[in-house]
């Protein structure tokens, strides 16, 4: 090789010491997911308002879960990376208003949140410090308006039924995106709009068509609950 040739494999050699390949993250992707509090409450009976107050008439955040492509999901990653208040100061008022807590006993939301971190958001530790990942969450919210969505469409919190089919039709409509809708059944046994799915690339700030596609788990028609 001459010398311009060792020069090129030299610089290369050099650059390859600093440019280190693109990290895995140790996930494929995010589920973002979306609770209709009047179905929680109608299901649990026991539901109970956050110490703030009843939450408003709306969509809250269910939690930002990483997920592999294959339907299963990491959890509990690191026990060492405790939840910490102190980090999301800056963040309570507005968590306490988009993510609210519907558990008993009435509680601030702490539980909720922390639970949240521990279990799911330590598995994307790699990719966001525990202030990132509450802050990308309450940040993908505010990119979804889903109730003006739906009411847009005539899919209104009355406790009428409506087509799963109309429902999905209207969020990918208006956002671009297939959502993954789950349900669940009040006493009465009616199937009623409880969870919305959205998929999450891994940077966990763009929306993305969801990989995988789990079987919907509600009936063709379902309850859209009052609040
Ligand atoms: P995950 O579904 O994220 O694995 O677990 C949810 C946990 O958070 C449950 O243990 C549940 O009791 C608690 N939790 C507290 N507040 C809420 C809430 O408003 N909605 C839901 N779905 N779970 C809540």
């Amino acid at each position: 090789m001459g010398g311009k040739g060792w020069f090129l494999l030299k610089l290369l050699m050099f650059q390859g010491l600093f440019t280190s390949p693109p990290q895995d993250p140790g996930f494929d992707f995010f589920y973002f997911v979306l609770q209709w509090p009047g179905a929680y409450c109608d299901t649990k009976r026991a539901c109970c308002y956050p110490t703030s107050g009843k939450p408003a008439a709306d969509f809250g955040i269910h939690g930002l879960w990483p997920n592999y492509k294959d339907g299963s999901y990491p959890s509990n990653c690191d026990p060492d990376n405790e939840f910490d208040p102190s980090e999301i100061s800056d963040l309570v008022s507005t968590l306490q208003t988009k993510w609210p807590t519907l558990s008993c006993p009435s509680n601030e939301g702490f539980k909720f949140w922390e639970h949240e971190w521990e279990k799911h958001g330590t598995c994307s530790e790699s990719v966001m410090d525990q202030h990132k990942y509450f802050e990308n969450t309450l940040a993908l919210r505010d990119r979804v308006n889903l109730l003006q969505i739906l009411t847009g469409a005539g899919i209104e919190p009355n406790d009428e039924f409506y087509k799963l089919k109309d429902i999905k039709k209207a969020i990918k409509e208006a956002t671009g995106f297939t959502p993954v809708i789950n349900c669940n059944k009040d006493p009465e046994k009616n199937s009623q709009l409880h969870e919305i799915f959205f998929c999450v690339d891994t940077s966990g700030t763009e929306f993305i068509e969801c990989p995988i596609i789990p079987r919907d788990r509600c009936p063709s028609h379902l309850q859209f609950a009052k609040f």
